[in-house]
């Protein structure tokens, strides 16, 4: 099998995963998913002429002169709707929201008037015709799309969906996504210290990834380097939609997570790819299950699962925007790059007059967690660079686990 680069490895991914089944979720449930569907308005919005101020309602020609004072013959508070006509000299006071009384054409807001008395007001300057209207169907128009399928739900959206009434929405499935750590040197969090061994941190870690998308997965545990053992963890982890399952996945003897795989009826896509960290990275599919062999190294299994667990969950989710968010930046020093491998930098962003510097978060060994913990992003030096200058605009893929974009922001 050959190695792919990680945006061939990345397409081969996407076109393996589709967006999973549909289902109806409550409103206040909905925060992150993925609209099923394309959302239309009920109705119009705002569904009369409504002031955009809290003022009066008038007819622009009887200020023409302004100043000039006008009989005020009713008050319309939002939420009540007119009585009367208004007639020439004629104005009614009016609330911000509150639909606009026939025979009137402007508003004027209240601080470019005057009290006169109780029923009477002096309007300080003339207005243009629609001054301060909202007119009707302004926000929007019954039967227009108001959001399209794949949105994501966020604050914003929430807001627009009760506006449309909609207190179940259908959005995409979530994928059922199952964690499984491999090795014999491994220690469990709740295990009896032991100081031969190496504690479990992939589990926790891309549980966490996980579940910044939004999604609660399954700890499968630890299982031995053993092939029955492994055969069993694996097997059960192939009820889940995504198996992730760390370590194992390389070339030493020990390593038996490919053939365990594969004896499982699990169709091998890859299992290598040109990237630091994350080279020994396996992607195969079942019928029902798309599994990633993700490195044992913490760094790398975290990489990898930025690189290609993260765009494919996204996809499954329904989402559109799939790929983390990247920005450019300007990099403070100079970085060497020896190899073909695209390469991910842990780095740290300062803001600065033009945008944002770029440092390094120092040794960049892949089992290095504390280098990913301070991490605002990866920096990508892409597999042909033969090393970054300081001061070169260069592209990170921001961390902050809130914004997605459209496109994996460049081919490395
Ligand atoms: P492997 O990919 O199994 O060869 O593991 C590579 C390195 O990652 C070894 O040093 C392992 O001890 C370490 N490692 C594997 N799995 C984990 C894990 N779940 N948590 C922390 N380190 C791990
Ligand atoms: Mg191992």
């Amino acid at each position: 099998m050959e190695h792919l680069s990680v945006a061939a490895a990345q397409r081969c991914v996407l076109e393996s995963v589709k967006s999973l089944g549909i289902e109806s979720v409550k409103l206040e449930q909905s925060l992150g998913r993925a609209l099923a569907g394309d959302i239309l308005a009920n109705r119009d919005q705002p569904p009369y002429d409504v002031s955009a101020m809290d003022g009066f309602a008038l007819r622009g020609a009887d200020v023409e002169n302004a100043p000039a004072v006008l009989a005020i013959i009713e008050d319309i508070k939002a939420g009540d709707m007119p009585t009367k006509l208004l007639a020439a000299g004629q104005c009614a006071r009016i609330m911000i929201g509150a639909p606009v009384p026939q025979g009137a054409d402007a508003v004027i807001r209240v601080e470019d008037t005057q009290a006169v008395s109780d029923t009477q007001v002096q309007i300080n300057c003339a207005v243009k015709l629609g001054n301060d209207i909202r007119l009707r169907g302004e926000s929007m128009c019954k039967g227009d799309v108001v959001l399209h399928a794949g949105t994501e739900i966020t604050p914003g959206v929430a807001g627009l969906l009760a506006m449309v009434k909609r207190a179940e929405v259908s959005v995409y499935r979530q994928p059922r996504v199952a964690i499984l750590s491999t090795g014999d040197e491994l220690e469990g969090l709740n295990d009896p210290f032991d100081a031969n061994k190496i504690p479990d941190a992939n589990s926790y870690a891309l549980m966490a990834q996980v579940q910044t998308l939004g999604i609660q997965p399954v700890l499968l545990g630890i299982a031995l380097d053993n092939p029955d053992e492994l055969h069993r963890a694996l097997q059960s982890g192939l009820q889940y939609d995504v198996l992730l399952v760390s370590g194992g996945t390389s070339v030493g003897v020990h390593d038996y997570v490919r053939p365990t795989l594969e004896a499982l009826g699990v169709q091998m896509k890859f299992w290598r790819v040109e990237m630091k960290p994350g080279h020994p990275v396996a992607f195969g599919i079942t019928a029902n299950t798309f599994v990633f062999g993700l490195p044992g190294n913490p760094v790398s299994s975290m990489v990898c699962f930025e690189q290609f667990v993260l765009p494919a969950l996204r996809r499954m989710m329904g989402h559109v925007r799939i790929y983390r968010r990247t920005i450019a930046a300007r990099l403070t020093h100079d970085v060497k790059h020896k190899h073909s491998r695209a390469e991910f930098v842990r780095v740290m962003l300062s803001k600065e007059e033009n945008g944002y510097a770029v440092i390094s978060t120092g040794a960049q060994g892949s089992g290095m967690l504390s280098s990913m913990a301070e991490a605002d992003g990866l920096m990508v030096v892409p597999a042909a660079s033969k090393g970054l200058a300081a001061d070169s605009r260069v592209t990170v893929q921001l961390l902050d686990g809130t914004a997605f974009q459209n496109d994996a922001g460049g081919e490395w």
